[in-house]
């Protein structure tokens, strides 16, 4: 009999998870509550990236006349925007829901609990539906975290989920937070043209990512005009005035104020983990409410897996679709095989400001930490064709390998179309490839992944 497998939550995580198991010979049924594709399609990846991409246009039309035009004239229109937002959203949706009908995945529309080890009850509109699978996966997502000092009203106060456009562009946004999504959401507001301050509680902004690449985009949001409120947590939030007009106000800790016309938090996402019934199931969480995994993604119960955000590893579209795959590997027996452990310290990742950041592997910084011996080489897209025939040749290549080997063990981007060419070193990490394979790569003219074939020499 084919093993039964159960599904909660169709994000990244839920959706490979569902496929690669039915792929495989599972019997797999997916209970999803919101849409297909998850969080990421609705709320956070997609509408941020398709937003950014509508930034980007704008700062080509900037450029125009640099680039030998007439000055171009593009504004943006809130309401067609929210559309395009909503139609590439929708347009996944679609292409999942087919994806899973393909591979034979049953989706129940509703909410999912356990109620015991080997019991799912899904409550849908038609009704309350039993299931007793052999194997579950959670992967249920995470959502903006919210804290008691500030009140989120969709119209000035807003969380990353109510900014896929606000009602009206901010005249003035101060962003709370400086990780990842936080300087996201500076370079979308300032490509639409809003004034933005962004209060960084530590003394760098992208506190964990390399100093020299936190550098680079400090230096590009202070000649945009952002202000920065370095070593400053903010500790409450107040709205002045009505929807229309007036002033919201973040205090921080320090006694400094910003003040603008509307604030968004971006501090981070709690998991989705209660209402689950875990502690019927005998499931246990951590003090941050996540399910803590093994590096096949059990949870404390050998057949209940956890994968994507609530699982408390990184919080990645992209690694939570590679846990789904492995979870779903190993609930069909295939880890005794050809099975590759995920390693998280080779997740590559980016951050799509302009110019965009990528990284992966061993960072620089990290490996002087730790006293690990390293070689780094580094070019500027400064020297690279097609970034000057761009128009665009700011930033640089790093990559980082072993002396002694020559094996690849990290690299980062900082430039344009860094998100896609930083896979090129993740395939190298992942591969144990040598800085050699990269030089010595028969590569296009002119391509800014020459680049990479500088740095690596
Ligand atoms: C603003 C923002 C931008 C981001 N951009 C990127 C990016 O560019 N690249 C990237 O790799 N990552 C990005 N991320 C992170 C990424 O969105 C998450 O890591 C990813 O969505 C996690 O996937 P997941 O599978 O855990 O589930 P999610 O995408 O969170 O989906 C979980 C699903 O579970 C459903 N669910 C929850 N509870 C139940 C229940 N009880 N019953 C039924 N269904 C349930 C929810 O409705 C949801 O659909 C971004 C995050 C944010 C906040």
């Amino acid at each position: 009999m084919a093993v039964r497998f159960v599904i909660i939550g169709a994000g990244p995580a839920g959706v490979q998870a569902a496929t690669h198991a039915a792929r495989l010979g599972a019997e797999v049924t997916v209970v999803e509550r919101d849409v297909l594709g998850g969080a990421a399609n609705l709320w956070d990846c997609i509408p941020s990236k398709a937003m950014i991409a509508t930034g980007a246009v704008l700062s080509v039309a900037r450029r125009a006349e640099g680039m030998g035009l007439a000055p171009l004239q593009a504004a943006p229109e809130l309401e067609a925007l929210r559309a395009r937002i909503t139609a590439v959203s929708d347009h996944l949706e679609r292409a999942i829901t087919g994806l899973l009908a393909d591979q034979g995945v049953r989706v129940i529309r509703g909410t999912a609990r356990l109620k015991g080890p080997h019991e799912v009850v899904a409550d849908t509109p038609g009704g309350i539906e039993e299931l007793s699978p052999d194997a579950v996966l959670l992967s249920t997502g995470s959502r903006p975290r919210i804290p008691e000092w500030a009140a989120p009203d969709g119209v000035r106060v807003l969380t990353t989920r109510q900014a896929y456009p606000p009602p009206a562009l901010p005249r003035h946004l101060v962003v709370i937070g400086s990780g990842v999504t936080g300087v996201e959401f500076v370079h979308l507001f300032r490509s639409f043209g809003s004034q933005v301050t962004l209060v960084v509680s530590r003394q760098q902004v992208l506190p964990a990512k390399d100093p020299e690449v936190a550098a680079a985009l400090e230096e590009d949001f202070l000649a945009g005009g952002v202000k920065l409120f370095k070593g400053a947590r903010a500790v409450a939030v107040e709205r002045q005035g009505d929807d229309d007009g007036g002033d919201v106000i973040v205090r921080c800790d320090d006694g400094r104020v910003a003040r603008g016309s509307h604030a968004l938090l971006a501090i981070g996402s709690v998991p989705n983990s209660e209402g689950l019934g875990l502690e019927a199931a005998g499931v246990e969480v951590d003090e941050g409410g996540y399910v803590p995994v093994n590096q096949h993604c059990q949870s404390n119960m050998a057949h209940i897996y956890a994968a994507g955000d609530v699982s408390g590893k990184l919080p990645l579209a992209s690694v939570a679709s590679m846990q789904g795959r492995k979870v779903a590997e190993h609930v069909m027996g295939l880890h005794t095989r050809e099975h590759r452990h995920l390693d998280y310290e080779k997740a590559a990742s980016a951050i799509f400001t302009e110019p965009e950041i990528a990284d992966v592997g061993l960072a620089e910084a990290e490996a002087f930490a730790i006293g690990r011996k390293i070689r780094v080489t580094k070019v500027p897209f400064a020297a690279n064709a097609r970034a000057l025939i761009d128009g665009d040749p700011r930033g640089f290549v790093k990559i980082v390998s072993d002396p002694a080997t020559g094996i690849v063990l990290g690299g980062s981007i900082v430039g344009r179309g860094a998100s896609e060419l930083i896979s090129v070193i993740a395939l190298a990490v992942t591969a144990h490839l040598k800085v050699t394979d990269i030089v010595e790569s028969l590569l296009v003219h002119p391509a800014l992944a020459e680049a990479l074939a500088d740095a690596a020499d």
